[in-house]
């Protein structure tokens, strides 16, 4: 049994190193053994697997701390053996490996593998009315769908692609070297397996086309800017038996001259003559869903808010409604006729009021 070589002295760093000089300096040294570099060599084999064990443990911070006071046999007193063969390494550093080499690590994607689609968005403009009342409409709604033309692969009508000679239709390539073996996407095919020798003219030989798809859309009474409906499936096709995608509708809702929302409430501001005011009335105030009369009791004044229960938005979740919210404003008539004008002078001079002389 040989002595085990300290693995700082591997990794050519120091004690200090931090976890970012770890990492470099093995990958560093992973590309230098790369077994792909080295066919055959021996040395070279043996280098790699003491620097990925060497990484394996400086680059967890319990392991080094255990190596770091108690070395290698503290290590193995809790069961941590190294690697046994390449396929441990890889399968331990595979994103390391991918990004330096482009490598897929013997886990590509088979080309049949189902692959979900992606999620689509549309952004839906609705009036203040139609958010508190609810509405069904149609909307045409932009995705990629498989080319009807090829029926999706790709390949011109009457062609058919080719099996790939690289890879003849695995996807993967293996290259063996010693006694172990990687298999990478194959480079010639991009891991599909095959190669289109003839494009589908309507596609380019993506397999997919992009289609204008109307959907159906229930909007529930009550949304608001900022809601977002979900329609399960209505997103991109799913490839290779994958479920579709799901669309998301996202809600914004236009201003409205007369009411603002506040929550599930409603609010508006209804003018009051000031003899209303002062005398008291019946008005009939616009609600989101029609009107509805409100007694205006004497002596109101400017500024006093009324409330009708239950005549606000829908709650989207629950039952039940917010209020409507209702402002009184007095106004103050302009043009008085002269009979009106008379009258109400008499009206100051009996109450005794200041009033400018015309
Ligand atoms: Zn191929
Ligand atoms: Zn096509």
């Amino acid at each position: 049994m040989t002595t085990k070589r300290c693995y700082y002295e591997i990794l050519g760093v120091d004690r200090n190193a931090t976890e970012e000089e770890i990492k470099k300096s093995y990958r560093r040294l992973a590309m230098k053994y790369h077994p792909d570099r080295n066919p055959g060599d021996k040395e070279a084999e043996e280098n790699f697997k003491e620097a990925a064990e060497a990484y394996e443990v400086l680059s967890d911070a319990e392991k080094r701390d255990i190596y770091d006071r108690y070395g290698h046999e503290g290590l193995s007193s809790t069961g941590f053996r190294g690697f046994s063969g390449f396929e441990d390494i890889f399968a331990s550093f595979g994103d390391i490996f991918g990004d330096v080499f482009g490598f897929t690590n013997g886990r590509a994607r088979s080309r049949t593998a189902p692959r979900a689609g992606s999620d689509l968005r549309y952004d839906l403009k609705l009036t203040f009315l139609e958010a508190a009342q609810g509405v069904a409409t149609d909307i045409d709604v932009e995705k990629l769908e498989r080319c009807r033309t090829c029926d999706g692969t790709g390949a011109a009508p009457g062609s058919s692609p080719e099996v790939c000679p690289r890879c003849r239709g695995r996807g993967q390539v293996t290259q063996t070297s010693g006694f172990f073996s990687i298999s990478t996407t194959c480079p010639h095919c991009r891991g599909q397996g095959q190669i289109i020798v003839n494009p589908c003219r309507a596609c380019r030989g993506t397999g997919r086309e992009r289609v204008v798809k109307r959907v159906h859309v229930k909007i529930p009474a009550g949304v608001d800017t900022g809601s977002r409906l979900r329609l399960r499936g209505e997103g991109e096709q799913g490839e290779y038996g994958g479920p579709n995608g799901d669309l998301y509708v996202f809600i914004h809702v236009e201003d409205h001259e007369f009411f603002k929302r506040n929550d599930d409430d409603v609010y508006c501001r209804i003018p009051i003559s000031f003899v209303q005011a002062a005398l008291g009335a019946t008005v009939e105030v616009p609600t989101l869903t029609g009107t509805e009369k409100l007694k205006i009791p004497r002596g109101t004044q400017s500024g006093k808010i009324f409330r009708l229960k239950g005549k606000g938005f829908p709650h989207l979740r629950g039952f039940g409604r917010g209020d409507q919210l209702i402002e009184t404003v007095v106004t103050v008539p302009t043009n008085l006729n002269r009979r009106q004008e008379e009258l109400l002078r008499e009206f100051a001079r009996i109450s005794g009021e200041e009033t400018s002389v015309s």
